[in-house]
């Protein structure tokens, strides 16, 4: 049994701990985990033992600052959705145009091999120069 009182002591609240309460920790959650910049946080008092309010404290801060970061990294991952898409769109558009040349290609009478190359050529510029590529 832990964080309670006995025997006219009060125990550290960290589950399994049987140290003496040494201070008040205090406990800040943030409310809302959204784009806001701006949170509200709800603020919980624990009794706990020198060592696992040390711990406590570290692990609010760490908390806090993933809050506070947590706005600019939805950001970041919405730009890089939308930079993914706008590829996507390109890749599409460019295998349309090689569908139609392949074709036009085929009209012509080009054999599947020489096809085959073009094709490979085109889906290597397509991917750009940081995709490789360089045999
Ligand atoms: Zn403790």
């Amino acid at each position: 049994m832990t964080g309670t009182y006995r025997h006219g002591r009060t125990y550290c609240q960290a589950t399994g701990c049987q140290a003496r309460v040494r201070r008040a920790a205090e406990i800040e959650l943030p409310v809302a985990w959204e784009q806001d910049r701006e949170y509200t946080t709800l603020t919980v008092l624990v009794g706990l033992c020198a060592h696992h309010g040390r711990e406590i404290d570290r692990r609010v801060q760490a908390l806090l600052s993933a809050r506070s970061v947590l706005p600019a990294l939805l950001t970041v991952i919405d730009c890089a959705i939308q930079t993914e898409g706008d590829q996507h769109q390109r890749l599409c558009d460019l295998q349309a145009q090689l569908d139609v040349a392949e074709a036009a290609l085929a009209a012509q009478g080009v054999e599947n091999g020489e096809m085959a190359a073009v094709h490979e050529m085109v889906v290597m510029l397509a991917r750009g120069p940081e995709a490789g590529g360089a045999a």
